[in-house]
């Protein structure tokens, strides 16, 4: 019979953590917890199978599921000696969604599930607190009317400030316990009068309905944004975790809390967290109390008044650091822990890896081998290629003047400025218009429903919570600038404004806010790129030495060229010599090129480009210092050379002395119905090969200069582009040829191979006949995979985004390769080119080289290098260590 409930407690558990795929990434950690002798409370987990079986059968459970409910609540009666609905000792319990990849604070938990008019008073007369039963059963009843019965929180709030406000009182814990029964009294009514039906008084009624509200839940809006958003599967499905209650609220000698093992902004090795005495569930993270540092280290440095856990409870803290250490060294990670200390007893509540930023993330892997915890190469795959941008994020300029207008919490490193917006849907239409305004996103507390705005706005500021509120978790994970608790701050919303220390900012005024330091400023200030850390440095170091594939750049500019070194780049692997030819100066001579009437006068104009394109090139062999360079020949969208419209054409007719007819008419002579398509790469050394020539000499001559200045010797690569056969290619590179045989007559020497792009389907398939001339292929997959696909990409976007959304296609085929069509047609080209060509150089230069999938692709392919855009270089090292590794491990697996 099928297993859908897995138990755990007690010691021991049917679950592990590498079952996260079925138990979901809580309930997996809560049994590895009770399967290494930590205090977890007892409970048991319903499958994600169950959450695919519900959706494929019209929302409704498997058979099986009904006994095996009971009998896992038999198993935690049996360890907490309690009865789930037993009027005098009731067993109460939460009810905790929990999918494969952690979604926080998408799904809400239901917690004291059980409690009901009669069970209320057990729990009161067992604990020997009627006012922590009352407290516990008001919860519920909001949670429960909040999650279940989908009636608005603040219906609840409300009741509950009113409630407050009648004693005179500010902080909950301060109602006594008759205040606590007449809320009860007035939420059951509240209840009844917007349902129409009293509220559930039957535990197992209970019971189901958080069962199904958690399932129900996997398909909200929120869920299926941040799946969206995360690319996390819908059919993943998320899993229920019922486990018996412990209680943080029972009074002075218990208390709630969350904390990282180290500083999930910096990687330090210090406990990090936050508790509350006398609270349960979410009070810590909801902001309703401000939460007391965990450690006294922590308290000093904050300047709280209030007793760490460390001074208050010091047996407890004690264990709990034990339980830390011993997790974080079984995951061989930083974890992100929830625990909860109910009258003096610790109780572990989850346990995960922590999110952090990417700064402390190469902290923890670099400290986490040298502790010896982890080997290098699991240090390097802790990294996630992709986040390695947050560190190219800017900083404020330390030399700028700050106008510091409040502080809050350095939540999230890195300075943001832009427009205040107030709203994410504000923030989302600043940001869609043409000119894609930078916006700071300024709200009292953001919320889930918020990730739409925080994920397009450059920072995030709120006005209130802690260094593990809503915002500061998010934007920490997304990488994003954030500043909060900044109290200081009155927002009025309704009128748009922000108000603080007299001053008034509306919405669209700019201001500046520094993450790393919790300011906020007025206006823009002067930013800059940060210094990579030697973390970094450390950890790119040991990626090198484990890759086997090089990463490359695509660089035209010398700041390009530079920024390539600087990040690490072993080489050019593209220069794309039409960017050189739109400066003012050399476009006067390329549209002359464009218009000559013959050889000659093409000549004529090229002999004016050649000094250009040398000197271009000599400064990018100087840079890269005997690295090698590939060189494509000219790829040129000729009409992008020429104006367009009247005025255009006749101000350039006038500056050249040509006449403006003639120019217009050379203009529609050279309109294209498809230029995707049309006059591109070698069809232009074909009709004129003049210009290869021209090309050919300039290179050559360059590294002939170079090299005797730098005395690195220049080896180049030139690159003919979009052949279809060997012929077209042998074509292009006989000119070539020439050039470089008469400078070898007068007496130069040169090192230098001329290969060609792989971007045509044809090509790919008559790759074994081209490698017996080419000496490299570069696969150039931005236009295979238009060329493969049909689809013009600059046209593809009302109609891919369908693809993608609609499951068509797995990914968009220009940001990760489509391994299926275009990467046949790769993988094609080099087998058949290395069946020719054994030791035949391969590389890859579309988009598709930076992105860590498609690198992992290359790798398997077994390609000499990838290229891509500078800023991009780190993530692909860091890609191409990880691949090496995971293809090597594969390769390891017995074949099945
Ligand atoms: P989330 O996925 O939002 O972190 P959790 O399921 O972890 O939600 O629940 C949130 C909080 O509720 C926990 O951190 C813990 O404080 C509290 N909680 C959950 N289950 C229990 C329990 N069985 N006993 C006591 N507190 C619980
Ligand atoms: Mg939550
Ligand atoms: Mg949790």
């Amino acid at each position: 019979m099928a297993k859908w409930v897995l138990t755990f407690g007690d010691g021991r558990a049917e679950g592990r953590a590498d079952m996260r795929d079925l138990l979901g990434g809580k309930g997996a950690n809560l049994a590895e917890m009770a399967n290494i002798g930590l205090p977890v409370p007892p409970g048991f987990t319903i499958t994600s199978d169950v959450c695919t079986y519900f959706y494929a059968n019209g929302k409704s459970y498997p058979e099986a599921l009904d006994a095996q409910v009971k009998a896992g609540l038999e198993h935690v009666e049996k360890i907490t000696g309690r009865r789930f609905g037993d009027a005098q000792n009731p067993l109460l319990v939460s009810v905790r969604s929990g999918s494969r990849a952690s979604m926080p604070g998408m799904m809400d938990t239901i917690l004291n599930l059980g409690l009901n008019d009669e069970t209320v008073e057990g729990l009161a007369a067992n604990a020997d607190d009627r006012r922590f039963a009352y407290d516990s059963y008001r919860r519920f009843i909001q949670m429960y009317s909040n999650v279940v019965l989908g009636l608005e929180h603040h219906l609840f709030e409300d009741l509950l400030e009113q409630a407050k406000d009648r004693r005179g009182v500010v902080e909950d814990t301060e109602l006594d316990v008759e205040d606590l029964g007449k809320l009860v009294a007035i939420y059951k009514a509240k209840v009844e009068k917007e349902t129409g039906s009293p509220f559930p008084q039957a535990p197992l009624e209970q019971l189901w309905g958080a069962i199904g509200a958690v399932f129900s839940s996997w398909m909200n809006p929120r869920a299926i944004t941040y799946r969206r958003l995360n690319a996390i599967p819908e059919s993943w499905g998320t899993a229920v975790n019922v486990q018996a209650m412990v209680f943080g609220n029972m009074g002075e000698t218990s208390a709630t809390g969350v904390a990282f093992t180290r500083d999930p902004s910096t990687g330090e090795k210090t406990l990090y967290g936050e508790f509350l005495v006398n609270a349960q569930g979410e009070d810590v993270v909801a902001g309703i109390r401000t939460p007391q540092p965990i450690t006294e280290a922590a308290r000093i440095a904050g300047g709280v008044a209030a007793p760490s856990l460390e001074m208050r409870m010091p047996e407890v803290f004690r264990e709990f650091v034990a339980v830390a250490e011993r997790l974080e060294r079984h995951y061989g990670d930083m974890q992100d822990l929830e625990f909860t200390v109910e009258r003096g007893k610790l109780w572990m509540l989850q346990a995960r890896n922590g999110k952090r930023t990417t700064k402390a993330a190469l902290k923890v892997a670099v400290d986490l081998a040298a502790e010896g915890v982890l080997t290098r190469e699991q240090a390097v795959l802790r990294i996630d290629p992709a986040s390695l941008d947050q560190l190219l994020h800017p900083m404020i300029d330390p030399k700028a003047e700050r106008k510091v207008i409040a502080t809050g919490l350095p939540a999230s490193p890195g300075a943001a400025q832009g427009e205040i917006v107030f709203s994410s849907e504000a923030a989302e239409a600043a940001v869609s218009g043409a000119s894609g305004r930078s916006v700071i996103l300024v709200r009292v507390e953001t919320s889930p429903e918020d990730i739409h705005g925080m994920h397009v706005a450059a920072g995030i500021l709120t006005t209130r919570g802690g260094m593990t509120s809503h915002a500061a978790v998010v934007a920490r994970g997304m990488g994003k600038p954030c500043v909060s608790g900044a109290g200081a701050l009155r927002i009025d919303e309704k009128g748009g404004t922000l108000t603080v220390a007299g001053r008034t900012y509306r919405a669209g005024d700019v201001i500046t806010i520094d993450g790393s330091t919790g300011q906020v400023l007025d206006g823009p200030v002067a930013m800059v790129q940060p210094e990579l850390s030697g973390d970094f440095n450390t950890l790119m170091g040991w990626a090198d030495e484990i890759s086997r594939m090089e990463v490359r750049a695509n660089a035209e500019t010398a700041d390009d060229a530079r920024a390539a070194r600087e990040f690490g780049a072993r080489g050019i692997g593209l220069c794309r010599t039409e960017h050189m030819f739109f400066d003012e100066d050399r476009i006067v001579a390329v549209r002359e090129m464009i218009l000559a009437d013959d050889e000659a006068g093409r000549r004529k104009a090229l002999a004016k480009l050649l000094p250009y394109q040398r000197s271009d090139f000599r400064e990018l062999f100087r840079i890269m210092q005997g690295l090698p360079v590939t060189i494509r020949l000219l790829d040129p969208p000729l009409h992008e050379f020429l104006p367009h419209g009247d005025r255009a054409i006749a101000e350039v007719a006038e500056a050249m002395g040509v006449d403006a007819e003639k120019l217009k008419r050379r203009a529609e002579e050279l309109h294209e119905f498809n230029p995707m398509l049309g006059f591109r790469g070698c069809r232009l050394a074909i009709a004129f090969p003049e210009i290869a020539e021209m090309q050919a000499r300039a290179i050559f001559e360059a590294a002939i200069e170079a090299g005797r200045e730098t005395g690195a010797p220049v080896h180049c690569e030139v690159m003919v582009p979009l052949i279809v056969a060997r012929a077209d290619f042998d074509f292009v590179k006989e000119r070539i040829d020439a050039v470089a045989r008469e400078l070898e007559a007068d007496g130069a020497s040169l090192s230098y191979q001329v290969g060609t792009m792989i971007e045509l389907p044809r090509a790919a398939l008559r790759a074994g006949e081209i490698a017996e001339s080419a000496e490299f292929f570069s696969f150039g997959t931005n236009d295979l995979t238009q060329t493969a696909l049909g689809i013009s990409r600059d046209d593809a976007a009302p109609f891919l985004s369908h693809y993608v959304a609609k499951g068509l296609l797995p990914a968009d085929p220009f940001t990760t390769i489509d391994r299926d069509g275009v990467g046949e047609l790769v993988a094609i080209g080099v087998e058949r080119g290395r069946a020719t060509q054994p030791k035949l150089k391969l590389g890859i230069c579309g988009e598709h080289g930076g992105d860590p999938a498609s690198i992992a692709f290359c790798e398997e392919l077994g390609l000499d290098y990838v290229s891509c855009s500078p800023f991009r270089v780190p993530i692909a090292r860091l890609a191409a260590a990880q691949a090496a590794i995971r293809n090597a491990a594969r390769q390891k697996e017995p074949a099945d």
